[in-house]
Formats: C-alpha cells, sequence, structure tokens
C-alpha cells in the first residue's frame, strides 16, 4: 500500500463520517430519499419532526441488530456502538459519559 493509496482510503473514511446521520449514523450518501442540507436521514427525519421516538439504547439495539444481519464485524459493531453517542441527536456536553 503506498502512501497514495493510503491518503484516498482516509479522505474516503474522513468524507463517510462527515456525512453520517446524526441519529443512526448511517453515511447519508447511502440514502436515497436525504434532503440537501439535512443532518438527518429519511429513515429518522421527514424534515419536520423525528420518525422514531427513541432513546440512545433503542437506537443501539437497531444498529447492532442491523450490523449483526449484515455479518460486521465486531469492530465495527464496537465503533458504531461508541460513535451513535458522538452525533448530534444523542450527543451531551459531557459525551464519553456512560448513558441512561
Ligand atoms: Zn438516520
Amino acid at each position: 500500500m503506498t502512501v497514495k493509496d493510503w491518503a484516498r482510503a482516509l479522505k474516503k473514511q474522513w468524507l463517510a463520517e462527515r456525512s453520517r446521520c446524526q441519529s443512526c449514523g448511517m453515511p447519508v450518501i447511502y440514502d436515497k430519499k436525504h434532503k440537501a442540507g439535512s443532518p438527518y436521514c429519511s429513515y429518522c427525519h421527514d424534515g419536520e419532526s423525528f420518525i422514531n421516538d427513541m432513546g440512545l439504547a433503542d437506537m443501539r439495539a437497531r444498529v447492532q441488530a442491523l450490523l449483526m444481519s449484515r455479518k460486521a464485524s465486531v469492530l465495527a459493531r464496537f465503533y458504531m456502538h461508541w460513535r451513535l453517542a458522538t452525533l448530534r441527536r444523542w450527543r451531551k456536553p459531557l459525551w464519553w459519559r456512560p448513558v441512561r
């Protein structure tokens, strides 16, 4: 792997991270009905309000079930578990504290 390949992979990952839905963590580039400028995907937010009224624990359970069905690695599942707490919908001033 050359430095150029590495830089390209890093850029791709960075763009995916930037475009994640701020509720479920899905990169909105995979959302065909996503509204330009919205920080949320069309599955979470209809433009006026959240479609599902749920807490962070519920969202984590839903995302884990989805990742399991796609046979995602343990590392990817752990990453998304942590990443969800950093998204705008769930973020707290001290977001690294366990959310109860
Ligand atoms: Zn979403």
